[in-house]
C-alpha cells in the first residue's frame, strides 16, 4: 500500500512550494490507490499558530487536496521521549542534561532517490551527534519526522530537494531503531522568475494570495504541476481527475522549474474560459460584491450579461469588476486616454443624432444599434472608428473594452443616452 504524507510546520502561510509539494504526493497517493496523510508538524510550540494551521488547511481544501489522515506532532510527545529512551536504554544515545543525543558513528550512506539519477551519498562522519529531545523536552523535526514516518507506515517520502541534507540525518535513526527505510523522491527546487530562489518578490506567495487574486484553484493546480511534470507532448491544460491517469513520481522533472506569473496568467484563462457563463458569475460575484459592485440583492439578468461580455477578457476573477466597472456605476471615471480622446473634438453634434437614431430603434439589440451606427456614419460621410473611438470613451470611460454594440446593448438605452449628454453642448 502506497500511504504517502505531506509534513507543513504551521509557523507560516501554505506557499506555493508547500503547495506543489503537497500537490504531488496527493496526486502520487491517488494514482496508486495509496492514502495521502497530513501531517501537522508544530513541535515549535512558540512558532506554530492556530491562524497559519488554519490557512493551511484552507488552502489545501479549496486546492482539492482532501488528506485521509490528519495527525499533529504536539498530541505526541510522549511518543517521541518514548523511542528517545529506548535508544538511551540500547547505548546508542546518552543525555546532556535533560536533552537526549544521538551518538553518531562513522559510516558511508546511500540513499536512492525516486526522482534523480544518481543516489544520495553521505558519509556522517562530517556530523556531530544529534539531538533527538531538546532540553525543554521537544523533539527535534528530523527525530519526530523518523519516528512518525514510520509509525505512519509512510512508503514514500517526497519533498523538496532542499530536504536532502536531512535525509541522511534521518536514515541513521531508522538503522538505530530498526525501522524499515521508505523510499524517497526529492523534488527539485522552485526558482524565482530572475532565478535564485523563490522569493515574496518573485512568486512565493501565500496560496490563499492567489486565490484573493482571482485565479481558479484548478488553474493553481494545473500550474503547479507543470513546476515539475508534464503530461507529454506538448499538452498543459490537464485537469487533475486526468492527470491521476497518468502520473507517477518518477516523471518528476529532474530540473529546478522557474515559477512563471505570466503561465499562470495564461493557465487561469484557459480555465476561465472552460466555465459555463453561470458558473463564471458565482465566481465573480464575491469580487464584484467585494468592491460594492453589486449589492446581495444584485440583478442576476443584468450581472450575467455583464458577465458574458468580458468572459473572455479577464485573467482573474479580480479583473472583472475593475474591467466592468462602468456597468454598475453613475458617475464614470475616466483614463486619461479616454479623456483625451473625448477633448479632441466636440462631439455635440453626432452624439446627438446617435441618441436620435438609438431613440427611434424599435428593438434595442446588437445587431440594429450596428445597423443605425453604421448607416450614421455613413450619412456623415465619417470612419466608423471616428465616432466608435469617442463614443466607446464616453460610454465607459476607458478606450479598451468589449465590443461596443455589444456593450451598449446590456448598457441599455437610458445610460446611453445620459452619458453622451454629458458631452452635447448647449447651443
Ligand atoms: N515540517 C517540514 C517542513 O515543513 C517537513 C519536511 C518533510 O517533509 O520531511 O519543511
Amino acid at each position: 500500500m502506497i500511504r504517502v504524507r505531506f509534513a507543513p510546520s504551521p509557523t507560516g502561510n501554505l506557499h506555493i512550494g508547500g503547495a506543489r509539494t503537497a500537490l504531488f504526493n496527493w496526486l502520487y497517493a491517488k494514482a496508486k490507490g495509496g492514502k495521502f496523510i497530513l501531517r501537522i508538524e508544530d513541535t515549535d510550540l512558540a512558532r506554530s499558530k492556530k491562524e497559519y494551521l488554519d490557512e493551511i488547511l484552507n488552502s489545501l481544501s479549496w486546492l482539492g487536496l482532501e488528506w485521509d489522515e490528519i495527525y499533529y506532532q504536539s498530541e505526541r510527545f510522549q511518543l517521541y521521549r518514548d523511542y528517545a529512551q529506548q535508544l538511551l536504554a540500547k547505548g546508542l544515545a546518552y543525555k546532556d542534561g535533560e536533552a537526549i543525543i544521538f551518538k553518531v558513528t562513522p559510516q558511508k550512506i546511500i540513499i536512492p532517490d525516486l526522482i534523480r539519477k544518481e543516489p544520495i551519498e553521505f558519509d556522517t562522519s562530517v556530523i556531530k551527534d544529534q539531538v533527538l529531545i531538546k532540553s525543554d523536552l521537544s523533539p527535534t523535526y528530523n527525530f519526530a519526522c523518523v519516528i512518525d514516518d514510520a509509525l505512519m507506515k509512510v512508503s514514500h517520502i517526497i519533498r523538496g530537494d532542499d530536504h536532502i541534507s536531512n535525509t541522511p540525518k534521518q536514515i541513521i535513526i531508522y538503522q538505530a531503531l530498526g525501522f524499515p527505510i521508505p523510499e524517497f523522491a526529492h523534488l527539485p527546487l522552485i526558482m524565482g522568475t530572475e532565478g535564485g530562489r523563490l522569493s515574496k518578490r518573485t512568486g512565493a506567495t501565500a496560496v490563499s494570495d492567489y486565490r484573493k487574486m482571482g485565479y481558479l484553484s484548478q488553474a493553481l493546480t494545473n500550474y503547479l504541476l507543470l513546476l515539475g511534470w508534464s503530461p507529454g507532448g506538448d499538452q498543459e491544460i490537464i485537469e487533475l481527475k486526468e492527470a491521476i491517469k497518468k502520473f507517477d513520481i518518477k516523471d518528476a522533472n529532474k530540473t529546478a522549474a522557474a515559477f512563471n506569473l505570466e503561465k499562470l496568467d495564461w493557465v487561469n484563462s484557459q480555465y476561465i474560459k472552460k466555465l459555463s457563463d453561470e458558473e463564471l458569475l458565482e465566481l465573480v460575484k464575491p469580487y464584484s460584491l467585494e468592491k460594492g459592485q453589486i449589492k446581495e440583492s444584485f440583478d442576476r439578468k443584468y450581472l450575467l450579461s455583464v458577465v458574458k461580455l468580458f468572459r473572455e477578457r479577464i485573467t482573474t476573477l479580480a479583473d472583472f469588476p475593475d474591467y466592468s466597472d462602468f456597468f454598475f456605476k453613475d458617475e464614470l471615471e475616466f483614463s486619461p486616454e479616454a479623456a483625451k480622446r473625448l477633448e479632441a473634438k466636440d462631439y455635440s453634434r453626432e452624439f446627438k443624432l446617435l441618441i436620435e437614431r438609438m431613440d427611434s430603434l424599435e428593438n434595442f439589440d446588437c445587431l440594429n444599434i450596428e445597423n443605425a451606427f453604421r448607416s450614421l456614419v455613413k450619412e456623415l460621410n465619417i470612419k466608423a472608428g471616428d465616432l466608435i473611438h469617442p463614443v466607446r470613451s464616453a460610454l465607459s470611460g476607458k478606450t479598451i473594452g468589449p465590443g461596443l454594440f455589444e456593450l451598449m446593448e446590456v448598457l441599455g438605452r437610458e445610460k446611453i443616452k445620459q452619458r453622451l449628454n454629458k458631452f452635447i453642448k448647449e447651443t
